[in-house]
């Protein structure tokens, strides 16, 4: 057992890489492990609070460990307790209103960003225009103009599947990094932001009538902002299967970070070409986008994609992944 010693840094300014990096492969939910310890650490909702006058207080250097109940838990809700998340429907804001919620108690700066969507035709089935959201997380100290990474999952779904594997499994393991990192230092890494997109599912067969959210959200973003995404992974289906899919759309430079930090972290992967996710709305902007997820399954688009398809392995193996890769 590590002692907790080992896991705080009073006042700390600058972490060595070294030593944050050391961690990576250490992350589990097995129980009362050593890496509880850092739980007693300050959130930055409780930094922020303590004041100009207040002595530093101490900065967890070490990511929490991975919770895969937290990613259950998420595909329970949304996929059971909610249900179908049609984009702009009122089940799809009860379930953006949750997962704001989620991010605020894991610390972090959270705005939801409306966004126009039209009418069309969603997997067969009519839908009105109207408004989505995307619900974005940031650190409470974020500068968008500083190097950053963005990971996002999308939170709809088309109108006649609760959307279990698709997509609560990506909110599932986004709000399970959404945890590991919480109230932990940047130092020695890229801060990350984390969103829920709207409007991912299509409402129409070409390539621009799906993705809305997430080509929103780049609409949204000023040149300097759009240079410091360093990195951007989608997960889109990621509770299926025992090896994670790391698609490219044609950034293969993205696709081969992607897969070392996979190796390094002794996560099995398959790679593949996708681009019908939210990361193609980056790469199609400039920026380097990656998919994880996408293992083919029979609930698909269907209502039989209920939290049962959802393994908790694979909810695992990816969040091992993505830490490895902002690590
Ligand atoms: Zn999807």
């Amino acid at each position: 057992m590590r002692p907790a010693a080992a896991l705080l840094i009073v006042g700390l300014a600058v972490a060595p890489f070294a030593s944050a990096s050391a961690c990576a492969g250490e992350h589990d939910d097995t129980g009362a492990g050593p890496a509880r310890a850092t739980s007693q650490a300050t959130s930055p909702q409780t930094a922020a609070a303590t004041g100009s006058t207040a002595p530093p207080r101490p900065t967890r250097v070490h990511l929490r460990p991975l919770r895969v109940a937290t990613g259950l838990r998420a595909v329970d809700q949304l996929a059971r307790v909610i249900g179908p998340r049609q984009a702009t429907g009122p089940d799809f804001r009860r379930a953006s209103a949750w997962l704001a919620e989620r991010f605020r108690e894991a610390g972090y700066a959270v705005r939801r960003e409306p966004f126009p969507v039209p009418g069309g035709d969603s997997w067969g089935v009519p839908v009105s225009p109207g408004r989505s959201m995307n619900v974005i997380a940031t650190p409470q100290d974020f500068d968008p103009r500083r190097p950053h990474l963005v990971v996002g999952a999308h939170l709809d779904t088309v109108p006649q599947s609760p959307g279990a594997e698709d997509d609560a499994s990506g909110i599932g393991v986004l709000l399970m990094i959404a945890d590991a990192l919480s109230g932990a230092s940047s130092a020695g890494r890229l801060p990350v932001v984390l969103i829920g997109f709207g409007a991912e599912e299509p409402r129409g067969p070409t390539d621009a009538d799906h993705h809305y959210g997430s080509r929103a959200y780049v609409a949204g973003l000023s040149q300097a902002q759009r240079q410091a995404v360093r990195g951007m992974l989608a997960l889109d289906r990621v509770g299926v299967g025992d090896v994670v899919p790391v698609c490219t759309a044609g950034d293969d430079v993205a696709r081969g970070q992607v897969l070392r930090a996979g190796r390094r972290a002794d996560v099995p992967m398959q790679p593949c070409e996708n681009r019908s996710s939210d990361h193609w709305s980056f790469v199609e902007r400039g920026m380097p986008g990656v998919r994880l997820g996408g293992t083919s399954y029979a609930g698909y688009h269907s209502p039989s994609d209920v939290p049962s398809v959802v393994n908790a392995a694979q909810l695992r193996r990816t969040a091992r992944l993505v830490l490895a890769w902002i690590e």
